[in-house]
């Protein structure tokens, strides 16, 4: 009886598992194609997600910030700072590269997402 006990313990770890799985899938599908995103922070908060794979522009923190994407990569485009460092720092794709506007406390970060360590570990 001690081995059924244990079986039913594998089938309890194996559901949470997938739950889990499932859950961070969930996360990165709303983000995107499970691509590379972009990550807007404000003040340390996250704000929005966008993927790199679909083109557009877009206004960040109330239109201080204009990030556009572009071919896969992302960059600022307009900024109201004075400093006018985000919009001349280059466009980002890799994961962990970021653009960020000291004076508006915006950061646009690149993140990699999930869904490929995923798959690899269910084939
Ligand atoms: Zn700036």
């Amino acid at each position: 009886m001690k081995i059924g006990l244990k079986k039913k313990d594998w089938v309890l770890i194996i559901i949470i598992v997938c739950v889990a799985g499932l859950t961070v899938l969930v996360h990165t599908f709303i983000g995107g194609k499970g691509a590379n995103r972009v990550v807007v922070k404000i003040e340390g908060a996250i704000q929005d997600t966008y993927s790199l794979s679909e083109e557009g522009d877009y206004e960040i923190n109330g239109g201080t910030n204009i990030l556009q994407i572009r071919n896969g990569k992302a960059s600022m485009v307009e900024a109201d700072c004075p400093d006018q460092l985000c919009v001349h720092q280059k466009p980002v794709s890799l994961n962990r590269e970021s653009i960020i506007c000291l004076p508006n406390k915006v950061v646009v970060e690149v993140e990699t997402g999930t869904s490929r360590e995923f798959d690899a570990v269910t084939q």
